[in-house]
């Protein structure tokens, strides 16, 4: 058993020893028979929730509405979630209601697809009623049950599958690629953080390409906010270094480059993604043509911008300079107003003068002195300049 089971084992033992049956269950079990790394492990048992907490000293209502328990074991957290059944879906997304179960199988028949409905006990069995198994040996992605009864329960499913399509290079199997094409319309019931969620699994995938071919083909592109009529800019992006995308603001400012939508913020926002994020992209957008810099650009840009305007290239033409703006924007005497030997405060006590517009244009000249190498950063040879300047 792999080490990061072998710590929770004692987890599962407590819910054995009290009378209940206890699983890892969902993306750690498939993760393992892929041989994939595994981040974190989920747990199932037949407990309900009030049990659970009976049983470990410390414990956190994390999702009890749902089932889910988390508890601290051995100075890790581990989710516990009970057996469930969930009651009829309304409105194409999450249940209206659980129940709790004392039984695995019906707990595995709620899950998405067969790879995801394995359990595995604590003598390392897999319990694996709907042939998970044997799906990934054929690398094939198959909905629990009828697919396309599963998709209209919960359309987020569709997306999931596509998204495990480029993670995994699996493909859909034909009866659940068949339900996807008649049910996509669907998504539009979807809230957009889910959505993107998955369309950010999706870009980091091996399979990109595959991934993103498939929402093309699978007309999903209209219920992806601001890809509406972007077939042939998601055809484009096919083609771009996609290869090791890791980090949301990167996946997004790679999306805005490829969509070129008409408000860079409008389509950001329409994701409900953070202001941060949103921000740090639509900075980067101004300037994402620029490949040559001088050193006071590059200060004045800053080193995060400068090194998503760089991947910007690179994802478009292979080619970056990371490494040589990297080790010039560290080659500046200054890397930031901070390191800067003088505060406004001292400018205004050496000039005589209250603060204003000016200030804040004579200490961007200053930075620029500094940086080309004018004056040195220390206080004698600013106050100089600045006396000098201003008269
Ligand atoms: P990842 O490796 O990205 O975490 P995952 O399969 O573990 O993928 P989670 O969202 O962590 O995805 O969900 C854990 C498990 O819960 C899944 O493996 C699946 O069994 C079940 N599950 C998650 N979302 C759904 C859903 N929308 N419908 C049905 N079952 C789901
Ligand atoms: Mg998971």
């Amino acid at each position: 058993m792999k080490e990061i089971f072998r710590k929770a084992v004692p987890v599962l033992e407590k819910l054995e020893q009290a009378g209940f049956e206890a699983y890892f269950v969902g993306g750690s079990v498939r993760d393992v028979i892929l041989g994939r790394d595994v981040a974190d492990i989920d747990i199932a048992t037949s407990a309900f929730p009030e049990e659970v907490k009976q049983i470990f000293t410390r414990t956190f209502d994390t999702g009890i509405e749902h089932g889910t328990v988390s508890v601290l074991e051995a100075g890790e957290i581990y989710e516990i979630t009970t057996f469930r059944t969930e009651g009829t879906y309304a409105d194409f997304r999450r249940p209206d209601e659980v129940t709790f179960i004392r039984s695995l199988e019906k707990d595995l028949e709620r899950r998405d697809f067969t790879m995801n409905a394995i359990a595995m006990g604590l003598d390392g069995r897999f319990i694996d009623p709907f042939g998970g198994q044997e799906d990934m040996k054929k690398k094939q992605i198959r909905a629990v049950g009828k697919p396309w009864e599963r998709f209209h329960e919960d359309a987020l499913r569709m997306m999931r599958g596509v998204r495990f399509v480029s993670q995994l290079q699996f493909q859909l199997e034909a009866d659940t690629y068949a339900a996807m094409q008649q049910n996509r319309a669907l998504l539009a019931n979807i809230a957009v953080e889910r959505i993107a969620v998955e369309l950010v699994k999706l870009m980091k995938g091996q399979a990109v390409k595959e991934g993103l071919k498939l929402l093309a083909e699978l007309d999903m592109l209209p219920f992806l906010p601001g890809f509406q009529e972007k077939a042939p800019a998601v055809e484009a992006l096919q083609n771009w270094h996609l290869e090791d995308l890791q980090e949301e603001t990167v996946i997004w400012f790679v999306l805005v480059l490829a969509l070129e939508p008409e408000n860079v913020t409008s389509f950001l926002r329409a994701w409900k993604l953070p202001n941060k994020l949103i921000r740090d992209v639509a900075k980067a957008m101004k300037k994402a043509e620029k490949t040559v810099w001088s050193d006071y650009e590059l200060f004045e840009t800053g080193i995060e911008t400068v090194r998503l305007i760089d991947y910007g290239h690179y994802v478009r033409t292979g080619k970056s300079q990371w490494k040589d703006l990297q080790a010039r924007f560290l080659a500046l005497p200054i890397q930031s107003r901070n390191d800067v030997q003088a505060s406004g405060n001292d400018v205004m006590t050496w000039t005589n003068k209250t603060g204003g517009p000016w200030l804040k244009e004579l200490l961007a000249r200053l930075d620029q002195a500094i940086i080309e190498g004018d004056i040195a950063n220390n206080p004698e040879e600013i106050k100089g300049w600045v006396k000098h300047v201003i008269n």
